[in-house]
């Protein structure tokens, strides 16, 4: 018997049956879970429950912030306990950077409305009277917190869904997926077939294997992890409230209370990956083989942090995997190239992050966009270049720092180099300092010639600041070379890609031999992407746009394609780009190519071929940093030649090359916004500030009629730079901006501008707010920071540098 649905959620976990219960509300009454055993019986039966708000992005912050207040919705929907224990928490410091780290987390916390404190340790102390205050220097107290039940909670989503008219069928394995003739999906199961519109992989452990069903390699890997239940402790059995769950962070350990001891898992520096390359379809309410060894360096700082844990003996170790995506985050939404097939996978807090990943993936079935910024938890922020050998490595390093700082200037080691450009070993020569972005290497500065090619770590400026600062003098005063691999760039092509381009973007195409800045905006009217859009002049157009939003922005694409007409297709392994800038940028290009590049051949916003070293090159006349400015794409056998060609010929010019630090200094000098910071989907184009880059007089674009209401309504705040009185601290983005001693927005991108010497960010504020208007500030490390906004940007207000005839 075949029995049809609209959605298939397939995995009874915690996050299977809040998907299921988040598209029965949502109105999708005829929906099914298939579980292949009982409910709970992935990673979800054994787990600590323990639930937090924080997360290094405060977009997903929000939506554990959701999961956790959804707990009484679902009961009192369900009848059923979910166990929830809202205890509050501490974490606590032990070092001065961490103490940093603390300030910063209450700092993004207010932005989110949550009502944390720092308390000093002998504060700590008699909050959790297991603690010896001596190891630690202050800890952050923060009410949200606690644990709950995980049968419980998994059952009372499926109960809530249920009584809402979705089905769960239990003992009913998933063995294939494949789509029908009529364009929906046809799942084998053990017992019987399915024919729906939609397919969701909440299969947990078993992802990956459910993402092989349909030809996709899904990045996420399975970690052992172990906890501990103590005997008796009597402290504990004499406090007369349930005690606070606490992170030690130089143990590495969490804890919370459990009986009449106290349960302690430790994420241990070298972990275990579980079931590598397959995932044993017999894996059924089982834990794996305890290894104490493995963990007893942080039980033992446990023990000391807390003496009373060193005399309760051990009653149980539970080991246990789950899995992890790269970076840490879910993996969420429609999987590209895939229609109708989603993810919601690698979620590796459930009890946090369940509910918000259901809600959002529920909205964007439902209604076609996720209702939250997901861009930290969307399955497109990883493409192909994310390989499993790459996953392995970088699971296994976040694993083994999950307690660990992670600075705002910190670039993480594992897995990599993994792409790198043919200018690469260039960059090696002259001691560049990389970073890594979307599967590429790419220079954050140049560190002195005999210097160490090192960024200390900080939250304080560091010890690129002075090598900084001279990259972006010399683009201000002479010219400067940037490796452009960090933005994407496509080619569309095909008999109808101008009157695609017009239909999809805000603005018109360009005409040939000219660019445009092109926003793209999503139905909801707000922003889907921020791009520069070139004519080539013979028939093919060339977008640009963020690395980091590649595989986002395909899937945006190819959802907008007709079957015939028109392709888009990345550039990524076949054009590659250098960024020239600076007062000789002109002067220097002339120097290496026969072509007239004068104002009136390549005027601003011009496009034109042209042949250097005999590499045919596609010269693009725009300004990221406020200097007169071309981008050079070209192919990839052509960059090192090219580059070598602008440096024999630029160093009488004083060019020099510059990296992704000195560019965001100089864009923030121009107050120029970036996707994924100040450009991201919750923001609409007026708020951003490119309410000019639209036109609004074209009768029809993806999201006009949304976007026109929200014009119409006015925006409700607005984009700015601020002028920040900092000391060795800039802002660095996720900062709170008060206003007097209210906090009334936020940073979004900050940092110091070296050719105006003043420290700047870009910060969202309440429309109304005027600028210079008094009494702001924003904290940075706990400190309020006068700050000022700013009318113009503080460099070349009117433009004419980039504009330079
Ligand atoms: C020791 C330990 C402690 C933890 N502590 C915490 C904690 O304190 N707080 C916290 O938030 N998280 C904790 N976690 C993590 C938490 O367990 C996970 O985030 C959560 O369980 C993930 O749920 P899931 O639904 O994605 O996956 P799973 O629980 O693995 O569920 C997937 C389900 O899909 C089913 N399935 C798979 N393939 C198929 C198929 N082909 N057909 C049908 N069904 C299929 C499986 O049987 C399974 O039931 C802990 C984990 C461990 C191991």
């Amino acid at each position: 018997m075949t029995t049809t649905a609209r959605a298939i959620v397939i995995g009874g976990g915690v996050v299977g049956v809040s998907v299921l219960y988040h598209l029965a509300r949502a109105g999708w009454r005829d929906v099914v879970l298939l579980e292949r055993d009982e409910l709970t019986s992935g990673s979800t039966w054994h787990a600590a429950g323990g639930m937090h708000t924080h997360n290094s992005d405060p977009n997903v912050a929000k939506l554990q912030q959701y999961t956790i207040n959804l707990y009484r919705e679902i009961e009192q929907a369900s009848g059923q306990s979910c166990g929830v224990h809202i205890t509050g928490g501490i974490h606590l410091a032990g070092t001065p950077q961490r103490m940093d780290y603390l300030k910063v987390a209450l700092a993004r916390g207010r932005i989110l409305g949550l009502d944390m404190a720092l308390i000093d340790a002998q504060e700590a102390a008699r909050r959790f009277p297991l603690l010896d205050p001596r190891h630690f220097l202050g800890a952050l107290y923060a009410p949200l917190e606690g644990h709950a039940d995980p049968a419980g909670v998994t059952n009372a989503y499926a109960k809530a869904a249920r009584a809402l008219g979705a089905t769960v069928h239990r003992h009913t394995r998933v063995t294939a997926i494949a789509r029908t003739p009529g364009g929906e999906w046809h799942v084998q199961t053990t017992d019987g077939d399915f024919i729906a519109e939609h397919v969701v992989n909440a299969a947990g452990l078993w992802a990956r294997e459910v993402g092989r069903m349909v030809g996709v390699t899904l990045p996420l890997l399975a970690m052992e992890h172990q906890y501990i239940v103590t005997g008796d402790i009597p402290e504990v059995v004499a406090s007369p409230t349930e005690v606070l769950h606490v992170i030690d962070f130089e143990g590495e350990i969490y804890m919370r209370q459990e009986g009449r001891g106290m349960l302690i898992g430790t994420y241990e520096r070298a972990g275990v990956p579980w079931a590598e390359h397959e995932t044993p379809w017999d894996f059924s309410h089982a834990l794996l083989p305890p290894d104490l060894d493995r963990i007893a360096q942080s039980l033992e700082v446990g023990f000391t942090h807390f003496p009373p844990l060193a005399r309760a003996g051990i009653k149980r170790v539970v080991n246990g995997p789950f899995t992890f995506a790269p970076d840490g985050n879910p993996l969420v939404g429609p999987v590209r190239g895939v229609p109708n097939y989603w993810a919601a996978c690698a979620v590796m807090a459930g009890f946090s992050q369940a509910g918000g990943v259901g809600l959002a993936l529920a909205n964007w079935m439902t209604d076609g966009d996720p209702g939250f910024d997901v861009f930290a938890m969307d399955v497109g922020r990883f493409g192909a270049w994310a390989t499993p050998a790459y996953t392995r490595a970088k699971v296994t390093e976040n694993y083994g720092r999950r307690f660990t700082i992670r600075f705002p200037n910190e670039e993480l080691p594992a897995g990599r180099p993994l792409g790198t450009t043919p200018i690469h070993a260039a960059h090696v020569a002259h001691n560049a300092v990389f970073g890594a972005a979307y599967g590429w290497e790419y220079p954050l500065w140049f560190a002195p010639p005999g210097m160490p090619a090192v960024e200390e770590p900080t939250y304080r400026r560091s010890n690129a600041h002075a090598s900084v600062g001279e990259e972006c003098r010399a683009v201000r005063t002479g010219a400067g070379l940037l490796d452009a691999v960090t933005f994407a760039r496509y080619e569309v092509t095909g008999r109808d890609a101008p009157s695609w381009l017009d239909a999809v973007f805000a603005v018109s195409p360009p005409r040939a031999g000219r660019i445009g800045l092109a926003p793209l905006l999503a139905h909801n009217g707000k922003l889907a992407g921020d791009f520069t859009l070139a004519n080539c002049g013979d028939g093919r157009y060339l977008l640009f746009g963020s690395g980091v939003a590649e595989g986002v922005h395909l899937r945006a694409f190819e959802a907008a394609l007709p079957a015939t007409g028109v392709s888009v297709r990345s550039c990524r392994d076949d054009l590659f780009g250098l960024a020239l800038a600076g007062p000789h940028a002109r002067e220097l290009l002339a120097r290496v190519c026969s072509e007239d590049v004068s104002n009136a051949a390549l005027p601003f916003l011009g496009v034109r071929h042209l042949h250097v070293a005999g590499a045919a090159v596609t010269a693009v006349r725009i300004s990221f940093t406020g200097e007169l400015g071309y981008e050079l794409w070209m192919a990839r056998d052509d960059e090192r030649r090219v580059y070598d060609a602008l440096a024999d010929a630029g160093a009488p010019l004083r060019l020099r090359p510059f990296g992704a630090r000195a560019l965001n200094s100089l864009r923030l000098e121009k107050g120029f916004g970036t996707w994924a910071r100040e450009y991201r989907p919750i923001y609409d184009a007026v708020e951003a500030g490119l309410e000019r880059r639209i036109d609004w007089r074209k009768p029809a674009f993806i999201g006009r009629e949304a976007a026109l209401r929200l014009r119409a309504a006015g925006p409700a705040r607005r984009l700015v730079t601020l002028v920040v009185d900092a000391a060795d601290a800039d802002a660095a983005g996720d900062e709170p901006v008060w206003c007097d001693d209210a906090v009334i927005g936020w940073v979004t991108s900050g940092g110091y501008g070296h050719a105006v010497g003043r420290s700047l960010a870009l910060a969202y504020v309440p429309a109304t707010l005027q600028d210079g208007a008094p009494h702001l500030a924003v904290e940075i490390l706990g400190e309020r920071r006068a700050a000022t906004i700013v009318a113009q940007p503080l460099y070349d207000p009117g433009g004419s540098r980039m504009r330079l005839s």
